[in-house]
């Protein structure tokens, strides 16, 4: 996948892209990433990006200009998927992360200061915030949907399993992880996972999703598909259900 990035601060992006599974995909030749500075594309003077809001207001607007230059040199037929990190924007879910990770071409527009001129916004496909916060700049929120998009296209992770075993992935939150040592400072690890029998550490595992998504993010219970559990697991759900009332 390729994926070009607009931002006025391509500085920010080397550590996070260069390191870790991203730098290694980069590589392998799976990502392709470019930073391209929106400042380089200013046609004034001074090298300007921005300037005050029409109609008054605090802070600083970015202007039309450098970024429809931008996109002209980097996008001229509009044959990537363009998106814009905005808080206004739908919020970033694995699904929309899934789906994004079947484009061929993305580009990526990062605003700063109050925001973007909205005919630069117009010229965008879609809008994605990362969360119901407000951040000083678009950088954060595209390293944030890049790593994320990531995990989902085949060879970027280390083994294709990874990702669909994660919170979120079946539509509830992960159970615990353990690794070596068995116990550390009197702290053990449960007994079923030590002992090899697969069926019941699947069931632990299976019944601890049901346990920590119930006590944290009840409204997520919603995506449970109960028709394929057998009896055990029902009985679990009902009991942990029970609980509460
Ligand atoms: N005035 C804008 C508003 O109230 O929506 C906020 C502008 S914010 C200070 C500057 C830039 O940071 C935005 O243009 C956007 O690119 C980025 N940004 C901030 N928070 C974000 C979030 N939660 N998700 C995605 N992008 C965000």
């Amino acid at each position: 996948m390729k994926i070009d990035v607009l931002t006025l601060f391509p500085e920010m992006f080397p550590g996070v892209l260069g390191a870790s599974m991203l730098g290694r995909a980069q590589e392998k030749g799976i990502l392709e990433f470019n930073l391209h500075n929106i400042r380089d594309y200013s046609e004034s003077k001074h090298k300007n990006t921005d300037d005050y809001p029409f109609g008054g207001g605090a802070g600083m607007v970015m202007m039309p200009q450098p970024i429809f230059s931008c996109l002209d040199a980097v996008d001229p037929d509009h044959a990537a998927l363009r998106v814009v990190l905005t808080p206004r924007g739908k919020t970033l879910t694995t699904a929309m992360a899934r789906e994004l990770a079947a484009e061929e071409h993305i580009l990526l527009l990062c605003g700063h200061y109050e925001g973007i001129d909205e005919r630069a916004m117009e010229q965008m496909d879609c809008e994605i915030s990362i969360g119901d916060y407000v951040l000083t700049g678009g950088e954060l929120p595209a390293m944030v949907l890049i790593d994320c998009i990531s995990r989902f296209i085949p060879g970027v992770l280390g083994s294709s399993e990874s990702a669909e075993e994660e919170s979120f992935s079946a539509g509830l939150l992960e159970y615990p992880q353990y690794t070596r040592p068995a116990e550390y400072r009197g702290m053990i690890v449960p007994e079923v996972l030590l002992n090899g029998n697969h069926a019941h550490i699947a069931r632990w595992r299976r019944q601890e999703s049901f346990r920590l998504t119930w006590e944290r993010r009840p409204e997520l219970m919603a995506n449970l598909d109960e028709s394929g559990l057998d009896k055990h697991d029902r009985r679990f759900l009902a009991e942990l259900k029970n609980q509460d009332n």
